[in-house]
């Protein structure tokens, strides 16, 4: 794949870029080893003032910076603004907690182990390559960057190859808050580079954002050189609606749960699961609320949707549609290419979806929503679970003994009761099953890609 900035709403290559040679890619390691030496030594105290002027930068570029999300991946342009903020506040969270996230603990009575004192220190390791999607090309990356650079890491970012303007943008952030020179750094490589980069010694551990084929790659050469990895993969996030919810509420943020960026969120609620009591009028409010979203320019401000951020993205769901529609289901809203420029896909609601269709178990990266039928709670679980992921969910229900039910029944790595899956700085973030392994961000996520160091002393 180029890489380049080929904008989504017109199909045109705006900027293309050389990807880095083998000198630069070395340089850039180089550079990047010696930002982690530098940082290693400094306080949490000065690398707080550093990440709080990134999350000032931030603020200030947010104008620029939205516009370029959305002509980089088609983003509509309130919330590429939104992303830059919530990416500013991420920072400011662990400027704020880092050193009590990271604080030492000691064992209040070392004597058990034969010690006058014992208990453990967090050090950084080194340099954490991380492999980044370009859903939220600003988000995803400084939510690993701010906790990483925070407990003194470095990081070097390859990012997906249709956002390079936004990989140079994160290439300086750091170094014009202050950070030492090389301690946050972008590699403009394709995927085929990532094996190189990961297995050259200097770099200790990496994060993946991504497909699962892409994480599943990268953990099996992490793991050949005992290397640690957090992945953070596809989701198809069940959304469970029971008779004693606000029918009218939940079907409202069923409607952005799904189509929210336009519909590419991996935490996007996917497969939309109504008890049979429930079902019509659910199905009926949501596929009302679905052909009202706008569709259009993702630079106007009045859009909800805009295209999808790659042509063979929006190839992939039409094939995934056609595919249902052939096996029997029904297409109550959408269910197909709309006649227009760009890589828009209309936003779909589909019924009557069964197991033989490819649906039912592949992920939907686009604003195409399923719709099942559950006669009990049970049913409900049964369908919410039958799936190889398991990143997050949501659950409706007004019924106190049934929302700790589903709370201990859905696997997955977060449960959402009365509303919709969103990440927060304050809370982890990450999947079970195929959707991954780690977490990140809240306390977990800085102590991820941090040696838990043993001290003892006699
Ligand atoms: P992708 O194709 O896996 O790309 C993600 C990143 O991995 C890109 O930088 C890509 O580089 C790189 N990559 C691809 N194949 C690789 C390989 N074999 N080895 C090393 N690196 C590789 O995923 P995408 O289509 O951009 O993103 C959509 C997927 O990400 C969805 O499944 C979505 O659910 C998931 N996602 C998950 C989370 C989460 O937190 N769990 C968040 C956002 C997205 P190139 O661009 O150069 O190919």
């Amino acid at each position: 794949m180029a890489i380049a900035t080929i904008n989504p709403f017109t199909g045109l290559v705006e900027q293309e870029f050389e990807p880095h040679d083998d000198a630069e890619i070395e340089r850039r390691i180089a550079a990047a080893q010696s930002g982690f030496e530098a940082l290693r030594s400094t306080t949490f105290a000065q690398r707080a003032e550093w990440m709080r002027e990134a999350a000032r930068l931030l603020e200030e570029d947010a104008p620029q910076l939205g516009r370029l999300i959305t002509i980089e991946m088609g983003r509509p342009i309130k919330a590429a603004r939104a992303e830059v903020l919530k990416s500013a506040k991420g920072l400011r969270y662990y400027a704020d907690h880092a050193e009590e996230f990271l604080a030492p603990e000691q064992l209040t009575d070392p004597s058990l182990v034969g010690a006058s004192s014992a208990g453990t220190v967090y050090a950084p390791i080194g340099i954490v390559l991380a492999v980044m999607p370009w859903n939220y090309p600003l988000w995803q990356v400084l939510r690993f960057a701010g906790p990483a650079l925070m407990a003194g890491n470095a990081g070097l970012l390859k990012h997906a190859s249709n956002v390079p303007q936004a990989a140079l943008y994160l290439d300086t952030l750091f170094e014009r808050a202050g950070f030492p020179a090389g301690a946050f750094g972008t590699l403009l490589i394709p995927a085929s580079r990532v094996e190189g980069v990961l297995r050259d010694p200097r770099v200790k551990a990496a994060t993946l954002t991504g497909s699962e084929p892409a994480g599943r790659s990268l953990a099996s050469i992490a793991g050949s050189e005992v290397k640690h990895v957090v992945l953070e993969l596809g989701g198809s996030d069940p959304f469970v609606v029971m008779p004693s919810a606000d029918i009218e509420k939940a079907a409202s943020v069923a409607v952005t749960a799904r189509n929210q960026n336009n519909g590419q969120s991996c935490i996007a609620a996917k497969r939309f699961i109504v008890h049979a009591d429930v079902y019509d009028e659910f199905t009926r409010l949501f596929a009302e609320k679905v052909a009202a979203l706008t569709v259009g320019d993702p630079l106007d401000e009045t859009t909800d949707v805009g295209p999808v951020a790659t042509e063979s993205g929006r190839d992939e769901l039409e094939g995934q549609v056609a595919d249902a529609v052939a096996k029997g289901a029904t297409a109550l809203v959408g269910g197909f290419v709309p006649d227009r420029d760009g890589w828009f896909y209309q936003p779909t609601v589909l019924t009557d979806v069964t197991p033989a269709m490819r649906l039912h178990l592949e992920e939907a990266f686009g604003p195409v929503a399923t719709v099942y039928r559950a006669a009990d709670r049970e049913e409900a679980l049964r369908i919410a679970n039958g799936t190889t992921f398991g990143l997050s969910s949501a659950v409706w229900t007004n019924d106190a003994e049934e929302q700790d039910w589903f709370i201990r029944g859905l696997d997955a790595g977060a449960v959402f009761v009365n509303g919709m899956t969103a990440s927060y700085p304050e809370l982890p973030f990450g999947g079970v099953k195929d959707s991954g392994v780690g977490r990140e961000l809240a306390a977990v996520g800085i102590r991820e890609f941090c040696n838990l160091k043993t001290v003892w002393r006699g």
